[in-house]
């Protein structure tokens, strides 16, 4: 009960702070891009041409964000691949002592499998909250190389197995799959086989051109976007510890069919949500990415930054906006919703 006074308690605040156009509070959900690297080269997503590697935050600078940015409910990690960066486990031990977020959801394209086993486990060992690893899995077989460029289905597979045989209760293990134009007309068949794979939790994500990751423009057809979700919506593919997941992602299903009928929700993106960049850039969201600051100009002082004029610029940016980003609408669908 006390956890979902405190998510009540954060709504109520970004709403507030929406109402009256000025954070009143910190986000409730912050998505640490920890880096640019990647080991994958998917078809969807370019992040890993950009290779500033050497400038990306250091450990003791996201140490310096995390004492600043207030305790959201839900932190999101992701790149990236997070499990590139050799300090990860050190980052995610910091998120866990700093800022304990009810919520930590980790992205990862499940190709180190000991690399995360030994991360999740040392992570496990001292957290409070909930754990959610959500693995990406967009093709199956020898067709999950033409969208995700190697050859990887096997070690995806094996850090599946590996992190649902630490069978904790605050461990949620799921599968990521993004609805694209390279995967659309499989979809019915990729889920089937995801499912063989009994992970905790499915989520399919629409895909669209995202400025954070480079991602170019691939959506996938009107008409498949509703066959997939109608597909999905209310599958049982969530186990009973995965409770929220399940409701946020049954009412994305009916945001995405509603969007297409162009009904639209209030985005609360730079003010319930943002992202960190690899570099210290705060973003509005992962679509647009209009930067709100720099937090290693402004001294790692994510309270000067997320007040700045620059962060209320990109708030105004974005109202009207719209989009099939899973991440900033299940943060929509929370502040959105009538008690
Ligand atoms: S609707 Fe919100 S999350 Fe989506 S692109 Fe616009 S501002 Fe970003």
């Amino acid at each position: 009960m006390k956890e979902e006074i405190l998510l009540a308690g954060n709504v109520l605040a970004c709403r507030a702070s929406r109402f009256l156009n000025k954070p009143l509070s910190y986000p409730l959900n912050v998505s640490l891009s920890v880096t640019d690297r990647c080991n994958s080269r998917c078809k969807t997503c370019n992040v890993w041409k950009r290779k500033a590697y050497e400038t990306e935050l250091s450990t003791w600078e996201w140490e310096q964000i995390l004492m600043n940015i207030g305790h959201p409910y839900w932190i999101s990690i992701s790149g990236g691949e997070p499990m590139m960066r050799p300090d990860i486990a050190d980052i995610l031990l910091l998120v866990e002592k700093i800022v304990h977020p009810k919520k930590l959801s980790i992205a990862t394209n499940g190709l180190l499998p000991e690399t995360t086993l030994h991360v999740i486990e040392r992570l496990l060992a001292s957290r409070a909250g909930q754990t959610i690893v959500n693995l990406s899995i967009d093709e199956v077989d020898e067709k999950y190389t033409s969208v995700r460029g190697i050859d990887g289905f096997e070690k995806v597979k094996k850090t599946l197995y590996l992190l649902k045989g630490i069978q904790s209760k605050k461990l949620i293990v799921g599968v990521n799959i993004v609805l694209s134009r390279h995967n659309e007309e499989r979809l019915p068949y990729i889920y089937e086989r995801v499912m063989e794979l009994d992970p905790d939790s499915v989520i399919c994500e629409v895909a669209q051109e995202k400025k954070a990751i480079y991602a170019p423009a691939c959506s996938p057809k009107r008409e498949s976007v509703i066959a997939a979700v109608t597909k999905l919506l209310g599958s049982d593919s969530q186990k009973k510890k995965a409770r929220l997941i399940r409701s946020l992602r049954d009412r994305y299903y009916r945001l995405v069919l509603n969007q297409l009928d162009g009904k639209k929700i209030d985005c609360f993106a730079g003010i319930a949500s943002c992202i960190i960049s690899p570099h210290g850039k705060v973003l509005n969201c992962s679509v647009r990415a209009d930067c709100m600051g720099d937090l290693r100009e402004d001294g790692y002082d994510f309270r000067k930054t997320w007040k700045s004029a620059l962060a209320s610029d990109s708030r105004d940016k974005a109202r009207g906006c719209y989009c099939s980003d899973a991440g900033s609408n299940y943060v929509n669908i929370l502040c959105n919703c009538r008690p």
